[in-house]
């Protein structure tokens, strides 16, 4: 394969674009807020199920408190009860008076304790309250990171995805004057070398594997026609002469 001298320096052109579209790409995935978005959304998600379930906690609670209520409005309106019947004077029977007010004794006592319970409840009721109201904040302030890191990562797509745009255009141009063989060639090379199909011979080393060559395979390479495709013997990328080359 043969190809100009002005067109193998064009590959190099078109070989400093493709790197800096790989540099960009490969800047548009290492961007460190895609791990501070991961970090801040499993962070969100965790404290989400925690508001849900300190919201579940508090609603139990809840309940609960409503029901020690009754309980000791029950006991309150039954002593009430017996405390009517016992003013009134109905009851006569010494015995029936006896046990009476030992119901009402009993009552009392199971009043308080109930009254006990209810306090104790307040309490949790007061403790599940501040832990919904914690959370609450803690879920609001991981929303604000999260879309704070996701508007970094955006404007950084952005800025990265205007320049890509921009060195796509310039590639359209400089691979339009390539010949088509030779685009092909450095296409296949660049697929099989880690990005780079093209390299500079420069202070007798190929730029693209840095190795350098012997004074025989130097000169076998200035004793080439200006328009052959000479390959690295190493690396096997095309390699192209230029005027800084010495050869
Ligand atoms: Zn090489």
């Amino acid at each position: 394969m043969n190809a100009a001298p002005a067109d193998q320096i064009r590959l190099l052109d078109l070989q400093a674009i493709d790197s800096r579209l790989d540099q960009l790409a490969h800047r548009r995935r290492s961007l460190p807020e895609h791990a501070e978005i991961d970090q801040a959304t499993a962070d969100h998600t965790a404290l989400k199920s925690l508001v849900v379930a300190a919201q579940a906690q508090l609603g139990d609670t809840n309940r609960e408190l409503t029901k020690a209520e009754q309980d000791v409005e029950q006991v309150r309106s039954r002593s009430a009860r017996n405390q009517q019947r016992l003013d009134s004077g109905a009851i006569t029977s010494p015995k029936d008076l006896e046990n009476l007010q030992h119901e009402i004794g009993s009552l009392a006592k199971r009043q308080s304790d109930l009254e006990d319970v209810v306090l104790e409840i307040m309490e949790r009721l007061e403790s599940a309250q501040t832990r919904v109201t914690e959370l609450g904040a803690r879920l609001e302030h991981s929303t604000v990171v999260l879309n704070e890191a996701q508007a970094r990562r955006d404007a950084a797509f952005g800025e990265i995805d205007t320049e890509a745009e921009k060195v796509k255009r310039d590639r359209e141009t400089v691979a339009a004057v390539i010949p088509a063989d030779l685009l092909k060639l450095y296409t296949r090379l660049r697929e099989q070398q880690g990005g780079v199909g093209a390299a500079r011979l420069y202070q007798r080393r190929c730029e693209g594997c840095r190795v350098e060559f012997a004074i025989t395979d130097l000169n076998a390479i200035k004793a080439e026609p200006k328009d052959a495709i000479v390959r690295c013997d190493n690396c096997g990328r095309i390699l192209v002469r230029t005027a800084e080359s010495g050869v």
